[in-house]
């Protein structure tokens, strides 16, 4: 008995019945990473996107650090905490952009991009890999499943239906929507539980701005906000310099209750602007030059892996006999009541995820990858910058394409990260 579980869409035209070893979902960090990783592995690979760029909010949401890469502590690292696919991304976006290097924020080190590098190195690297197919402008719209095995996903592109048939599909659409389809277990943390969701506004016009922005700005807001001037959910909104003197971005947050249209975000955003420029000189001229391409969550679906990483895992540097990936990222909660909460891994100190956070309970051949992986709402604060997606998703890759040669999944037998030295 096979059983198909769609969402719902008008479809036009049966497009062509297609198959491949390994089927991608999703082209944001941890999408690309999967299918370069299963495509160099020799194995036949579509990878489906419904927007028409790579990257996902790692692209679209004009964020300027990639979080998750080293190792925290007093040592300031050399190179990236996994090797593989993302210390081979971080070195070509160090060959495009040299002047771009660690930093330190606080207690942890993160990595300065610009988008444009990023969709460069990713079209790149994509357009290089002979067993890589990327179709764009196709969403997954329904899972075949036959037994405990998805047997054929259906792709729209463009009002015409794809037929995709794959050996193994591996989930990145950061909302765990083909996990969903294909009725693996989910957890979705209730509205007022689930982290702040996010909209960046990128400013331009800003004169003599400094470090004190950063303080100021959030200062004004809550007064304003206090005052029943501005949504409350502006208080939550924090600043950051360009790397142009003349540059800024605001972050706004918001809860789930709040409306996430475009027009009415924006339009909040303007007014922030309008409240600041009256109080702050350095952004007396600032305008909005552009904003993400929507509000992003930062939680959505936690799919149910073979096993579920915890707070506990994360603060106690915990590791697996099947960790695949390490990660020194602190937990970073943005709490509707509170604001962001950080909880840090000893320094110096990681954690892994292991393999088995990476493969859907109950569905044979469907693994998970970023931000929708098995994990805890506290874990989930760790795990899901970009940084980690990115070797999340070649570890997800490589154990796709491992299933496809030898008929079963690692666990633990390949995809063990190198221990580099630091
Ligand atoms: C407000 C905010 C600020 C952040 N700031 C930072 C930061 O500064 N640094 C950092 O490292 N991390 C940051 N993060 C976290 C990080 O950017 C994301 O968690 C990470 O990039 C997720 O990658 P992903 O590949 O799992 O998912 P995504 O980037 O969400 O990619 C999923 C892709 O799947 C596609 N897709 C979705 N559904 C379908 C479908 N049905 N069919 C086909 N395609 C589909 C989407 O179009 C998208 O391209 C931030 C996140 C948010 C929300």
């Amino acid at each position: 008995m096979t059983e198909l579980i769609s969402m719902t869409v008008r479809i036009k035209k049966m497009g062509k019945e297609n198959n491949c070893d390994v089927l991608v979902i999703g082209a944001g960090v941890s999408g690309v990473a999967a299918a370069l990783a299963a495509a160099r592995a020799g194995v036949k690979t579509i990878l489906a996107e419904k927007e028409n760029f790579l990257g996902g909010v790692g692209y679209s949401g004009l964020f300027q650090y990639i979080c998750g890469l080293y190792l925290n502590g007093n040592t300031r690292p050399k190179e990236t905490l996994n090797d593989g696919i993302v210390r081979e991304i971080v070195s070509h976006l160090n060959k495009l952009s040299p002047q771009r290097t660690i930093q330190k924020i606080g207690q942890v080190y993160v990595l300065p991009y610009s988008r444009e590098d990023l969709s460069s190195v990713f079209n790149s690297l994509c357009r290089d890999e002979p067993n890589l197919n990327v179709m764009f402008n196709a969403t997954a719209v329904s899972v075949r499943k036959k037994g405990k095995a998805i047997v054929e996903v259906g792709l729209d592109q463009s009002e015409t239906l794809h037929k995709i048939t794959s050996r193994i599909v591996i989930e990145c659409t950061g909302d765990g929507d083909v996990s969903a389809m294909s009725g693996a277990d989910f957890e979705l943390s209730s509205p007022a539980k689930r982290q702040l969701a996010g909209f960046t506004v990128h400013l331009k016009g800003l004169k003599n701005a400094d470090e004190t922005l950063a303080i100021k700005v959030p200062y004004h807001l809550s007064q304003a906000v206090k005052m029943k001037l501005l949504p409350a959910y502006l208080r939550f909104t924090s600043f950051t310099k360009g790397e142009a003197a003349n540059e800024g971005f605001l972050k706004l947050n918001l809860g789930h209750e709040n409306s996430r249209r475009h027009e009415v975000v924006l339009n909040n955003a303007e007014k922030a602007l309008r409240y600041l420029a009256d109080k702050l000189p350095a952004l007396k001229n600032a305008c909005i030059a552009g904003t993400s391409l929507r509000v992003m969550d930062r939680e959505g679906r936690r799919i149910c892996g073979e096993y579920v990483l915890a707070e506990d895992d994360i603060i106690n540097a915990r590791k697996f006999n099947d960790g695949v990936v390490m990660n020194s990222w602190p937990i970073e909660i943005w709490d509707k009541r509170k604001g962001t909460i950080y909880k840090y891994v000893k320094p110096g100190d990681y954690y892994e995820v292991p393999f088995r956070c990476l493969k859907a309970k109950g569905i044979d051949n469907l693994l998970i990858a970023g931000r929708c992986i098995s994990v805890t709402h506290e874990a989930l604060g760790s795990t899901r910058v970009m940084g980690t997606c990115i070797s999340l998703g070649e570890q997800a890759g490589l154990a796709a394409a491992f299933k496809v040669n030898n008929g079963k999944f690692p666990f633990g037998d390949i995809g063990k990260p190198q221990r580099t030295q630091r």
